[in-house]
């Protein structure tokens, strides 16, 4: 599948271009020139001025000209195109690639893009749909309600994976903790028929709502050899007032409960998390609540957004808070939650791993990113020590080289 990738506006835009542009060559897309027709073409939008919205706007035409599957991320939201363009909102940007190969992967029913690629891990995709109408969530419109793909289905996905040599199954939904409901099973049981495929190292599972993480539930994974003890549960606000705003339905306590009964199963398991900071009337003692909310919860890594209106939902109706402070918030819990995290990763030092590796690094069975200086082939298991941590990544050296 070819693709190319505009970007506009400013620096972040271009480093989240740039990590797209990675995670989607993993997944077998092939970036051709500018000049060159490509059947996907992701527009990286600004809106910062009139200018910017108008030129982003040019772009995205420009580019349903061409006949090619038009993915708009960024600041500038299109209005009038949602049936032509998959839009990507700036809370879901971490999982752009994985939303843009679930949207290709439904429009080229060859389905052949799951099948290219030098890849260690694959994304199998076995929910689509949300009922869940978080506020500021525009999924559910464009998405639908939830439904489970077939058990054969994905079952013939994950074969498909490990037949091509792939290690790590990544499980994914865009509300996946919700598989089953509608097809009278749920998602531990399909973790467990999945670790039985002949062949799987790793199974991993993507996002969850905290409502899933029960004791079974726990437990079974941990029945589990194939399984990876890392957690992302979205948390979006630490504050119960803001949560009660966003529609999600848990209260912080609730949130930290479910923390200490993974915490209680696997004393080391990852635990990451989603955070939107400034939403509609936050408030500056709501904020703090986050701030304090997640000085406990100490996630090992946190994606902060900065709340962006989307039109369409009902978060949209509400009032914005002006942009500096919504920046100021962002760079405040970026600031804190980087320092949890590099303390946690330093508790790893000296201790010894088994990572994937990719090319000049891989990930350890808790996804923590580990770097090495040796020439190792991809896609191999391999035990690590880890000998330090160079910002928010750990370094290691193979230990069967060093002994
Ligand atoms: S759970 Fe909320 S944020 Fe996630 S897709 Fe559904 S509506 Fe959107």
């Amino acid at each position: 599948m070819t693709i190319k990738y505009h970007t506009l506006g400013c620096k972040v835009n271009a480093i989240e271009t740039d990590r797209l542009r990675r995670d989607l060559a993993a997944l077998g897309f092939d970036q051709v020139a500018m000049d060159d027709p490509a059947e996907v073409i992701v527009i990286n939008t600004c809106s910062v001025t009139k200018q910017s919205d108008l030129k982003s706007a040019r772009l995205i035409r420009s580019a349903l000209r061409q006949d090619a599957i038009v993915i708009a991320m960024g600041c500038y939201v299109p209005q009038d195109l949602n049936d032509q363009v998959l839009v990507i909102p700036n809370q879901d940007k971490h999982r752009a690639a994985q939303l843009i190969s679930d949207h290709v992967g439904i429009l080229d029913r060859s389905g052949s893009i799951l099948s290219e690629g030098e890849r260690t891990r694959s994304f199998v995709k076995v929910q689509d749909g949300c009922n869940n109408f978080c506020s500021y969530c525009i999924i559910p419109y464009l998405r639908g309600r939830e439904r489970s793909l077939s058990q054969a289905d994905i079952l013939r996905e994950v074969d498909r994976a490990l037949a091509n040599g792939q290690r790590e199954i990544v499980l994914s939904g865009i509300n996946l903790s919700s598989y089953g409901n509608d097809t009278d099973t749920d998602l531990i049981e399909l973790v467990e028929i999945i670790a039985q495929r002949e062949g799987i190292d790793r199974i991993r599972l993507g996002s969850l709502e905290q409502v899933i993480i029960t004791p079974d539930f726990l437990q079974r994974l941990k029945n589990i050899d194939a399984f990876c003890p890392h957690f992302h549960l979205s948390l979006q606000s630490g504050s119960s007032g803001v949560l009660k705003r966003m529609n999600r339905h848990y209260t912080p306590e609730e949130f930290l409960d479910k923390i200490d009964l993974i915490r209680s199963t696997w004393s080391d398991a990852t635990i990451t998390t989603d955070i939107i900071v400034g939403f509609s009337g936050e408030t500056k003692e709501e904020f703090q609540e986050t701030i304090d909310f997640v000085r406990r919860a100490r996630f090992h890594k946190v994606h902060v957004f900065p709340y962006s209106k989307r039109q369409g939902t009902r978060a949209a109706l509400l009032k914005d808070l002006p942009g500096d402070v919504k920046k100021d918030r962002a760079r405040q819990m970026r600031q804190i939650t980087e320092a949890i995290q590099a303390e946690l990763l330093d508790e790893w030092i000296g201790q010894a791993v088994e990572i994937l590796t990719e090319e000049s690094y891989g990930y350890t069975r808790h996804y923590l990113p580990v770097y090495y200086d040796d020439e190792l082939e991809p896609n191999q298991l391999v035990m690590m020590k880890i000998t330090g941590r160079k910002e928010l990544s750990l370094h290691g050296l193979p230990i069967l080289q060093n002994h």
